[in-house]
Order: structure tokens, then C-alpha cells, then sequence
């Protein structure tokens, strides 16, 4: 397996070409009903995975999960968004559509003189490729997307990004964490929070040793409540996986993202100031371990994937450090790499391709493909069809229709929505602090 560096862009451009005009004789324009086939797809979301962190583990044996779907699939680097904010990106995944067009353009907003307000699902103002196939019928099940809060109705259930914040007290519980929603009370036994991370679990990051008090504490701290949210979206993934299994299933985990913003320098004591001998020491293997730790929760996903399912695994941006300029260092979203990482796999893709000209927005394009259903041309992306299998495109050419947005929808411009408010704001907004992305 050879996996070419990120810097080999002229054979990228070029390969990119040829797919476009290999791709023309593959697609028809419809008018008719789309009517989606009778595929299975999961679309793992994993926040923040980088090639030059994952490429390294992967050839030393760490990954082996990761790397049975390099070899097994199609893959490549996935070019991200101009704005490196996660559930502005993670909406354009979702829609095939650019930020100005589906609304969701930062972390949060300000409110007037307040504070700043998470952003959340209201704001976005054009469908997604959940909503899309569920309106044609197919079941879905989404599980922590972020900009998912208030959830709406679905055809199957969604579990909304809010599920992994503590609830308050039952008086003021935050409403439409899930629909349906009593689906909430049936998976807050699967919630985990920090305290609830044992010391053990949470040393086999750092080599055994628990640390106790001062700074170094703290920062074992926050990686236990890293380790609980994805826990939580683990086990309640895992769970309605099983016990509800729909024909599109995807779950969002903010994985090596956040241990990356908090043990970069540790990882890599010359990309900034902050690293000790002894934090390089506790904290310098955190992120390759997080590494190993998705790729176990991966495996697990993926056993629970048929011969008749697609899976699709995608890091909306990649991560290249603090940066700087002068002597000033960004940490926080200046961290983020344009680029990151997606493989296809299982049904009708081809094996061992690799993707040269990749976009975020070519996601969902992609997924309306594979079902059988029009991609829209108010869509910003393209069907990956250099991933596909040429007998299924032969037999199922890309269709395409106008657009999926109601008549009345208004799919340009700025959203007038604002954020809801919430009980879980502060907590939210802590949440936003500790990883640099707020003031
Ligand atoms: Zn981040």
C-alpha cells in the first residue's frame, strides 16, 4: 500500500480531469419521482482526522482498522471549507452546500451584548441528505451531528449534538434533544460524564500514570471528558445501531479533535511553547492513542455493516498546530488544516482507488448517487465517481433534478434565524472556551 504524499497536487489536478470527463457519458437529467434503491449506508464522522498524523500509525500497525479500509476502498484527502469551523462544515457535509447558502456560518453568534451563542439547527435554512432520503422514503438514524439542536422529526431518529452535554436538573431539561423525543430517557443510560471516566481508563493515554492536582491534573481532567462524550455517542451509536437498524445510519464522534487542540504541544514539544519534559512525558502519546481509540470504535461500527452497506468515513478538516505570525501564537481554529481525510468502502466501491480532487460539498452529491437518487444543481458539489463502481453507474447514471428545497424555501442569503437559547448554553460555551474556538 502506497499512500502518495499531499504535496503531489499536479497529478492530483490531472487525475481530477480525467475523472470529470470520464464521468460525463455517466450522467442523465430526470423529471421523474427519485426513487432511492435498496442500499445500506454509513457515514461515520470523525472531527479533526490529518493524513501526516494517521499515515504513521497506520504503517507501524496502530490502525488496524483504518488501514483494512485503505486497503479495502477507495480514499484520498478531502478538502475543507475557507471557514475551519467544525459545525459550519459538518452542515456543508450534510447538504452538498456551501455555508452562504445553507446559513450556518460559525461556532456560535453574538447575541445583542451578550454572550455568545451557540449555533444551532434552526439556522440552517436548506435541507439535508437525511431529510432528502427521508422524504423519498428511506430510514435514517443520525446520532450527534453538530447544529442538530432543537431536533426536528425524521424518518427514524436523530439524536441531536446536545445529547452529550450533562442534563440539568429534570425541571429545566433542555427539550428536542432527540426525536422521537422520549428517545432521550432511553439512552441516558448510555451518558457519560467526566467523573464517571475512571483514573485507569483514562491513564492508558498516558502510559499508566494518573496525575494528581496542579496543571497537570487539570489536563488529565479535560481528557476525561473528552473520553466521556465520545463514550457516549459510542455506546448510544452502538446501541440504536442494533436495536434500530436503518438503511442510512451515521454518527458524528469529536474524537482526535480535541485532544489534538490540548496535547499538540506535548505531542510536538517544538510547535509552540507551553511543553515540559514532564508534560511530554504524561501527555506526548495522548493523540496517537486517540487514534487507536477510534480506530477501535470504528471496528465496532463497522461489524455492524452488511454486505449490502456502503460505508463512508470523513474528518471535516485536518489539524497542522498553533500557528504563527511574529511572535504571536494562535491556537484554537487557527489549528485546523484545510485538508482531511475520507475513505469509501463496501458496496459498489471500487477497491483500492485512490481520490485525487475531493471537496467536502461532494459528500452528499455522492450518497444521492449511491442510492440511486438526482443529485441537485443547486448542490455545490460532485459525485465522487472515480469511488464507484463502473457496473453500478452503468446500470444507475447520476440523474439530476433542479433542486430538493421547497418552493417557499428560500435557499440563498442570510439566515434570520438566531440561535435558541438553552440551559446547556454555559456548559456549551465551556466546552467552545477550552478548545480556543471563543473568547
Ligand atoms: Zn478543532
Amino acid at each position: 500500500m502506497r499512500r502518495s504524499t499531499r504535496r503531489g497536487t499536479t497529478r492530483r489536478r490531472a487525475l481530477a480531469l480525467l475523472a470529470l470527463v470520464s464521468v460525463l457519458p455517466f450522467i442523465v437529467t430526470s423529471c421523474a419521482e427519485p426513487e432511492p434503491i435498496d442500499r445500506r449506508i454509513m457515514l461515520i464522522g470523525i472531527d479533526g482526522m490529518e493524513w501526516d498524523l494517521m499515515e504513521p500509525l497506520v504503517d507501524s500497525g496502530r490502525l488496524p482498522t483504518f488501514a483494512r479500509l485503505l486497503e479495502e476502498g477507495t480514499w484520498g484527502e478531502v478538502r475543507s471549507l475557507d471557514v475551519l469551523e467544525s459545525p459550519v462544515i459538518w452542515t456543508s457535509i450534510g447538504t452538498g452546500k456551501v455555508p452562504e447558502k445553507h446559513g450556518i456560518r460559525g461556532v456560535g453568534e453574538h447575541g445583542d451584548g451578550h454572550e455568545q451563542m451557540p449555533v444551532t439547527r434552526n439556522v440552517r435554512r436548506v435541507k439535508t441528505v437525511w431529510e432528502i432520503l427521508g422524504e423519498s422514503g428511506v430510514s435514517v438514524g443520525i446520532i450527534g451531528w453538530l447544529a442538530t439542536w432543537p431536533a426536528v422529526p425524521v424518518n427514524g431518529y436523530l439524536v441531536s449534538n446536545y445529547f452529550v452535554f450533562g442534563q440539568p436538573s429534570e425541571a429545566e431539561r433542555t427539550s428536542a434533544i432527540t426525536f422521537p423525543e422520549g428517545l432521550a430517557d432511553d439512552l441516558s443510560r448510555f451518558h457519560v460524564k467526566g467523573a464517571d471516566v475512571p483514573d485507569s481508563r483514562a491513564a492508558e493515554f498516558t502510559g499508566g500514570t494518573i496525575p494528581r492536582g496542579g496543571v497537570a491534573g487539570t489536563r488529565f481532567d479535560a481528557l476525561r471528558g473528552f473520553i466521556a462524550a465520545d463514550e457516549t455517542i459510542r455506546h448510544a451509536g452502538l446501541h440504536l445501531a442494533t436495536a434500530m437498524p436503518v438503511d442510512f445510519f451515521s454518527v458524528y464522534l469529536r474524537a482526535v479533535d480535541s485532544p489534538c487542540h490540548m496535547f499538540w504541544v506535548d505531542t510536538f514539544p517544538e510547535s509552540g511553547p507551553g511543553a515540559t519534559d514532564e508534560s511530554v512525558e504524561l501527555f506526548g502519546d495522548v493523540i496517537p492513542k486517540y487514534y487507536e481509540y477510534m480506530d477501535a470504535v470504528l471496528a465496532e461500527f463497522l461489524a455492524l455493516a452488511d454486505e449490502n452497506t456502503t460505508v463512508i468515513v470523513t474528518s471535516d478538516h485536518g489539524f497542522s498546530g498553533p500557528e504563527w505570525t511574529g511572535s504571536t501564537y494562535h491556537v484554537g481554529i487557527r489549528m485546523h488544516d484545510p485538508t482531511g481525510v475520507i475513505m469509501f468502502a463496501g458496496k459498489d466501491i471500487v477497491v483500492g482507488g485512490e481520490l485525487a480532487d475531493v471537496s467536502v460539498l461532494d459528500i452528499t452529491p455522492t450518497i444521492l448517487a449511491l442510492m440511486g437518487m438526482p443529485v441537485a444543481d443547486d448542490m455545490d458539489g460532485r459525485v465522487l465517481t472515480e469511488a464507484i463502481d463502473r457496473s453500478f453507474l452503468r446500470a444507475n447514471p447520476v440523474k439530476m433534478i433542479d433542486t430538493y428545497e421547497d418552493e417557499d424555501g428560500d435557499a440563498s442569503g442570510e439566515s434570520d434565524e438566531e440561535p435558541i437559547e438553552s440551559p446547556l448554553d454555559d456548559e456549551v460555551r465551556e466546552q467552545l472556551r477550552s478548545l480556543g474556538y471563543i473568547e
